[in-house]
């Protein structure tokens, strides 16, 4: 049987996450490179990334208390709270903040809304690095949700006065149903000026749907810690077929795929797209296959390198 890969775009990496690589990257290389290099967390959540950035010399710690005193070390893409800023320089590190500038706008919605005097309601996984540095921007303000039934459910000081803010790697769908509960339950809701899931969530989003409604089953590659990866999964079950996430080829079950006439194919944006490339070559190892990309949005977004970093060179 010859089978049709439909290969979702954009796909794999966003500007947020290349941004945090290649500040690694700089780092490890420079020439007047003094001592090791310290990630604190996964400087984006990919298994392949990170033991790949170790492999050339990257020390991956989880907390700062692990790094040597007057160190460098670069903090994650996923953004940390003031705490975590307000230890580095006890420990008198030197920062290299890689924060996606997209997360960085939240934690500056999150202050202004608190210094204002609303509660901030922050929808997204509690659990997750993201949200825990964003709600350090003002604990004593703000309360994670993360269903229409917590929104409708909250009970605040003042209804008069309470804002949102979700986290960047939420799907659009679910958020969309909390915020509706939330504008019901506080009529007089303050929305954040623009959208807080990033670009690209949403483009990865909508492509792996419309790719998905032609499918008959879809892999997303990605690492298991990956919001967005498994928010994409969750995008494609919905449009009623199989989806698995996988971190690489290898992953690849023979019973997910052999009655499957077309595949639907993504990486999430940790996912680097040579493990892409390896997923159809994985494929097509295993039989004859046409592959077809289906492109729903063109990105060309770039970030400047952190500003440390640019100081150095
Ligand atoms: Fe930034 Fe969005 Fe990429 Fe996260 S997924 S690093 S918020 S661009």
């Amino acid at each position: 049987m010859n089978r049709t890969v439909l290969l979702a775009a954009p796909r794999s990496f966003c500007a947020g996450v290349e941004r945090a690589i290649e500040t690694v990257e700089r780092l490890l290389d420079a020439p007047d490179r003094e001592g090791p290099i310290y990630v604190r967390k996964q400087i984006v959540h990919n298994s392949h990334v990170v033991t790949g950035l170790a492999a050339r010399g990257a020390i991956f710690v989880d907390e700062l208390d692990e790094v040597p005193t007057d160190s460098t070390v670069v903090l994650a893409a996923h953004g940390v709270s003031p705490a975590v800023r307000e230890q580095a320089r006890a420990r008198r590190l030197t920062v290299i903040d890689a924060t996606c500038p997209l997360v960085t706008k939240v934690h500056t919605e999150a202050r202004r809304f608190a210094d204002r005097g609303d509660t901030v309601v922050l929808i997204g996984h509690a659990e997750h690095e993201e949200v825990e540095g964003t709600y350090g921007e003002a604990p004593e303000a703000t309360v994670i949700i993360d269903t229409p039934a917590e929104a409708a459910a909250l009970r605040v000081p003042d209804e008069s006065r309470v804002s949102y803010l979700t986290q960047t790697t939420l799907s659009i769908e679910e958020a969309e149903a909390t915020i509706t509960a939330l504008r019901q339950r506080f009529p007089q809701l303050r929305e954040p000026p623009s959208a807080d899931i990033c670009y690209a969530s949403t483009n990865r989003q909508h492509a792996v749907e419309t790719v998905a409604a032609r499918s008959d089953v879809f892999l997303v590659i990605g690492s298991e810690n990956s919001s967005n990866s498994k928010r994409m999964v969750e995008v494609a079950r919905r449009q009623g077929i199989p989806a698995y996430l996988i971190d690489d080829a290898a992953r690849i079950r023979t019973e997910w795929i052999e009655s499957a006439q077309v595949i639907g194919l993504s990486a999430g944006a940790s996912a680097p797209s040579v493990l892409v490339d390896a997923v159809i070559e994985e494929l097509r190892r295993r039989g004859p296959i046409t592959v077809e990309e289906i492109v729903t949005a063109t990105e060309n977004i770039s970030f400047a390198a952190p500003s440390a970093l640019r100081r150095r060179s």
